[in-house]
């Protein structure tokens, strides 16, 4: 753990900027095909963490549907900066199927965004970046910890484009 870092976000258009953000950020310092980059969301139902999902997606080029993987599990897209695999592990009884879901292969050369790390936390050990998205009032906080030296990269970024108002910011 290198540093952490929090952000408020007073309404839904606030998660959507900050998704774009960490896209940016990501595009910055993912290098992309055949290179792994693991970045969890965490956060009761309702936090926001599919809105995060969707609105980097989007900003990485997706222009289709954008479905939440709680159902299929796992939503793979092609985008202009390599795959990416948004993955629910909320209907997942723990490591062994996320195991057998395939994730180390889709690990190997893609962003892969995991919507309830928690429900394995042995595997989600292994994120670059640790999202946690929390209710706050009317709105939410999110809070970023960084877990390797790349996601402390994006990190390092998210804080640069925060600062130059990118996000609407608040530091606790
Ligand atoms: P999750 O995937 O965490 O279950 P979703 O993204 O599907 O959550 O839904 C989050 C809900 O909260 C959506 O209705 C969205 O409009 C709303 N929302 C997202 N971000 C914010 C925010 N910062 N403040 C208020 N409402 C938000
Ligand atoms: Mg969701």
């Amino acid at each position: 753990m290198t540093a952490s870092l929090g952000w408020r976000l007073p309404d839904e258009e606030a998660t959507r900027r900050f998704g774009v953000a960490l896209a940016r950020g990501v595009c910055g310092f993912w290098p992309g095909v055949s290179s792994r980059l693991l970045v969890t969301l965490e956060g009761d139902l309702g936090a926001g963490k599919t809105t995060l999902a969707r609105a980097l997606l989007r900003e990485l080029g997706v222009s289709g549907a954008v479905r939440s993987p709680t159902y299929t599990l796992v939503e793979s897209y092609e985008t202009r900066h390599g795959p990416v695999h948004h993955l629910d592990w909320y209907r997942l009884g723990g490591a062994d199927e996320v195991e057998a879901l395939g994730f180390r292969e889709l690990c190997r050369d893609a962003l892969v965004l995991v919507e309830w790390p928690s429900r394995a936390p042995e595997w989600a050990a292994a994120a670059d970046l640790a999202v946690e998205l929390s209710i706050e009032g009317e709105g939410r906080r999110v809070r970023l910890a960084a877990q390797t030296d790349i996601g402390q990269r994006v990190a390092d970024d998210l804080l640069k484009s925060s600062q130059e108002q990118v996000i609407t910011s608040s530091f606790p």
